[in-house]
Order: C-alpha cells, then sequence, then structure tokens
C-alpha cells in the first residue's frame, strides 16, 4: 500500500523500436523493487505509437530479455491482466475519445499548419535566437474555416493549448519542486495525422487508466512534465507521483549510447554475464543497501528498497566493475551449477553442431580445433592498429568498411550469412574495393586475424551484438571515428549500393 492507501502500480513501457536496452532493464528494475516493497503490482506495456519505427521482432526481443534478465511483471502484453490491453496500438480509441474531450472543452485545438510553414517558423525562431515552438496560428481559426477544412479533407493535428503566462509547478518525488515557465513548453501535438496518438497523450491516459500511482521514468523525460501535468489537469484526473531515475554514465560521464558501448541486453547474456548478477549491479545505480554490501539478491533489495534513498547524481555504468561483480557471482556456484550455466550460456551439443561444418573439413587432429575456434567460444585477442596494416587499405579505409559494415548490422535483427555476404557485396562494389579487401578489416575485427573460419558464418554464429561489440572496439583500435569523420562515412554509406536503400528501414 502507498501512503495514500492506494494499491501501488508502477509500469515499465518501453518503445519496441530497437534492441533491448540495458536502461530498460535499470528502470524495469527499480520500478519492480519499489511495486514489490508495497505489495503492489507492476506492469509491462509497449509504448509503440510509433508505427514507423515499431516492429514486433523488438517487442519479442524486449520481452525475451527482460525475462532473462529476471524481471517479473504481473499484468503485461504476454500474459494479459485486468487493465489491458497493453500494447497502445490496441488503445487508439481511448486516446481519440479523450483527444476529442480535450478539443470540446477548449483544452486542444486542431492544426491544419504545413510543415512547410513549421519548418519555416523554425528555422525563423532559430535566427532569433527564440525557443522554436508553435505560434498559436490554428488557435485563431474561427469554427466555420475548421470545419470547412475538415470536410474538405484536409490534413491536420491535434495539439496540446498551453498556457504562455506564468510557470508549470509540479513536484517531483526524487528532485522536489520542479518549475518550468509556461512559456517554454510546446503546443504539443497530441494526435498526429495519422490518427495516431503521440507518446505524451498516450503515457498520460494510460497511466491514468491502469491505475498507475507511481510513475518512475527516465530523467529524460522531466521536460516532459508540464504536458503531462497540463494533461492531468484538463482531463480531471490526479497525477500519479512522478520520480526520474537518473540516466546511466559512462565512465567519462557521457551518456550510455549505443554508438560507442554494448548497450543491448543479448550483449550481456551472450558474453556470459549471470542475469542475477547483471539486475544485482543495476541496483547499485543510483541506488545503496542501507549497510552500504554491494552484492545482494533481487529479494533482498526489494526488502530494503526505498525510493527515497535514490541519489540523482549520474550513477556510472562501468564494465570493470559490472565484470568484477560477475566473477564474484561465479565464484559462488558449485561446481554442477557452474557447469549447468556453462552449457546453459552456449557450450552445447546443438551449439556446437553449428560449428561443425566450419571445421570439420579443416581438421586433422581433434587437438587442432581448438584454436580455429577459439574467436568462436572465446573473446577474441584485443586490437591495436597494428592489426589492421594493410598493403593497399589506409587505417582510413578500414574505419569505413567497419563502420558501414556496422550500420548495416544495426538494421539488420536477425544476420544470416547469405543477407550480410550480399550487402557486403554490394557495399565493396560501391567503394570500388575488391571484395577480398573490403572483408579484411571486418576479418580482423570479428577473430583478430587476417585469416579466419568463414567470416558471414562465423558473424552469423556469434550474433549480431558481439559481433557489433567486437566492430566498435575495432574502431576503437583504429582510432575511433570522429563526429566529423562518421558524419561523412554515414553521407556515403546513405548513397552507396548496400545501404539503406537496399535493405534497411529508412
Ligand atoms: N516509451 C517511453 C520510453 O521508451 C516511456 C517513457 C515513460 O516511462 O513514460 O522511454
Amino acid at each position: 500500500m502507498s501512503d495514500t492507501g492506494l494499491t501501488v502500480r508502477t509500469r515499465v513501457a518501453p518503445s519496441p523500436t530497437g534492441d533491448p536496452h540495458v536502461g530498460t532493464a535499470y528502470v524495469a528494475l527499480f520500478n519492480l523493487a519499489f511495486a514489490r516493497r508495497h505489495g503492489g503490482r507492476f506492469v509491462l506495456r509497449i509504448e509503440d505509437t510509433d508505427q514507423a519505427r515499431s516492429t514486433a521482432a523488438s517487442e519479442a526481443a524486449i520481452v525475451a530479455s527482460l525475462r532473462w534478465a529476471g524481471i517479473d511483471w504481473d499484468e503485461g502484453p504476454d500474459i494479459g491482466g485486468a487493465h489491458g490491453p497493453y500494447r497502445q496500438s490496441e488503445r487508439v480509441a481511448q486516446y481519440r475519445e479523450h483527444a476529442e474531450r480535450l478539443v470540446a472543452q477548449g483544452d486542444a485545438f486542431r492544426c491544419f499548419c504545413s510543415p512547410e510553414r513549421l519548418d519555416a517558423l523554425r528555422r525563423a525562431q532559430r535566427e532569433r535566437g527564440e525557443n522554436p515552438g508553435y505560434d498559436g496560428h490554428c488557435l485563431g481559426l474561427s469554427e466555420e474555416e475548421r470545419q470547412r477544412r475538415l470536410t474538405a479533407g484536409e490534413s491536420s493535428v491535434i495539439r496540446l493549448r498551453v498556457p504562455r503566462e506564468g510557470a508549470c509547478r509540479v513536484e517531483d518525488r526524487l528532485r522536489g519542486m520542479i518549475e518550468i515557465p509556461w512559456a517554454q513548453v510546446d503546443m504539443q501535438v497530441l494526435v498526429k495525422s495519422d490518427g495516431f496518438p503521440t507518446y505524451h497523450l498516450a503515457v498520460v491516459v494510460d497511466d491514468h487508466l491502469m491505475d498507475i500511482t507511481h510513475v518512475l521514468r527516465g530523467e529524460e523525460w522531466i521536460g516532459s512534465l508540464p504536458k503531462h501535468a497540463l494533461l492531468y489537469r484538463c482531463l480531471g484526473w490526479d497525477m500519479p507521483e512522478h520520480a526520474h531515475l537518473p540516466l546511466l554514465r559512462n565512465p567519462d560521464r557521457s551518456k550510455l549510447s549505443k554508438r560507442r558501448n554494448p548497450t543491448s541486453l543479448g550483449y550481456f547474456r551472450d558474453v556470459g554475464y549471470l542475469p542475477e548478477a547483471l539486475l544485482n549491479y543495476l541496483g547499485l545505480m543510483g541506488w545503496s543497501m542501507p549497510d552500504g554490501r554491494e552484492i545482494f539478491s533481487l529479494d533482498e533489495m526489494v526488502e530494503a528498497f526505498d525510493l527515497d534513498r535514490v541519489a540523482t547524481g549520474g550513477p556510472v555504468f562501468d564494465l570493470e566493475k559490472l565484470d568484477w561483480l560477475n566473477g564474484q557471482y561465479l565464484r559462488g556456484l558449485s561446481a554442477e551449477a557452474f557447469a549447468d550455466r556453462v552449457a546453459a550460456w552456449g557450450l552445447r551439443r546443438d551449439r556446437f553442431l553449428q560449428l561443425v561444418p566450419l571445421v570439420q573439413s579443416r581438421t586433422e587432429r581433434l587437438i587442432d580445433l581448438a584454436p580455429q575456434v577459439d574467436y568462436l567460444l572465446g573473446e577474441r585477442p584485443s586490437l591495436t592498429a597494428e592489426h589492421f596494416a594493410h598493403r593497399t587499405l589506409e587505417e582510413a579505409d578500414c574505419r569505413r568498411v567497419l563502420h558501414h559494415v556496422l550500420r548495416v548490422l544495426d538494421e539488420m535483427p536477425e544476420v544470416t550469412g547469405d543477407a550480410l555476404l550480399a550487402r557486403c557485396r554490394a557495399l565493396a562494389g560501391g567503394m570500388d574495393l575488391k571484395i577480398r579487401d573490403f572483408l579484411f578489416p571486418l576479418f580482423v575485427a570479428v577473430s583478430g586475424r587476417p585469416v579466419a573460419l568463414p567470416l558471414f558464418d562465423s558473424v552469423a554464429f556469434l550474433g549480431r551484438d558481439l559481433a557489433r561489440a567486437r566492430i566498435r572496439s575495432a574502431l576503437e583500435a583504429l582510432g575511433g571515428v570522429s563526429k566529423k569523420e562518421g558524419k561523412r562515412f554515414d553521407r556515403a554509406f546513405e548513397a552507396l549500393p548496400g545501404g539503406p536503400a537496399d535493405g534497411g528501414p529508412d
């Protein structure tokens, strides 16, 4: 029970637009711990209102990897519950109804402005040094004009009417009173021209209808709080308590980003972190046991959890510390349990059978097997720029090839050897490189040597998360891709055959 006597209900609400992110598991863990601590319920909701970017494959991967990590929910799209459906694309009628109500009350309005007008407006505002935002143009339309344009089938959106005077004051459970002047809050689109809601409308309607009592979410949403507070007020609803959790950071304090680090939960599974060690580590992000103990189980965390002890200074997600913690867990296992974990991780007969076609014809004595597969079953050697010394390719060429292949892998949810080969051939052709030369940096990045078992089968065996992590670390060994170079590579990639137009989602 919460302080107000209501049953505590929390939720995690990922958008299925990419790989399952470690930050989702972190936010889920804190919501889970808080709900369990108070005898409440924890909900998984899938926020798939961005129809262009949401995929069923991403949703399935998020569900599977949260479960792998040991996160369990009481209600969700896969198990149902009394407040369903739990997928926003199945709740569109609810959002429309509430949007219409807001329009009827005068709290929201139809806007017919074209993208061109809005672009020009933003440009002019930027030139004047103002914050870009909607100028209220369509607020002045007469009722007849509105009706005429609607009947004529003109495309329109619904926007929230935001006051221009005064400031919004909202309490954040961790940060205290937050005050943001209304003038800084844009007249947010609530319903897009395709009839789908934006996040802002959907999140408020759902949190209310799903009886969510506490919203624990990432600090990147603080700026949206005034819009949400206004929506609660206009709809006449009590606002759940909000707590914005600190974002995970790299040791250099920059935001954890997939461009630079492994952030996909699949990576943590594939390199052999134990889920309970990963959860334990995430539990140390901004929170600590009252007695300062660093090793604790989920149950122990739940028992001791106190939201008010979450520190808001960006916690550092440090892989070295995670390695140490994982080692502690591994050492604590019995010999039997250790062997079971190793088998569950990947040293199983069925997995080894995938390697047989690659090694059988290359093996004369069984003892020669291990050196052939070492980089597939274990980590590859660490690299330096010398590993990439090549007859014709410069270091920058190697970086470019690796950058392009990384982009291809980012866009390929399931890696198959054939699909990857086809993309690489097209890219090599477009770059005027022999396929053999194109593949050289990739061989080195993946296996640590210029010659190894067939490359595409190796990548397929490793899986995309591990392959991408190796390519990223190879790019670091080659001095890293600067912002400027990255932009140049991106432009070049987009223009190439084998680039996004040839198979990517864009
Ligand atoms: N769909 C949002 C996200 O992906 C959820 C934000 C929230 O928890 O309100 O982060």
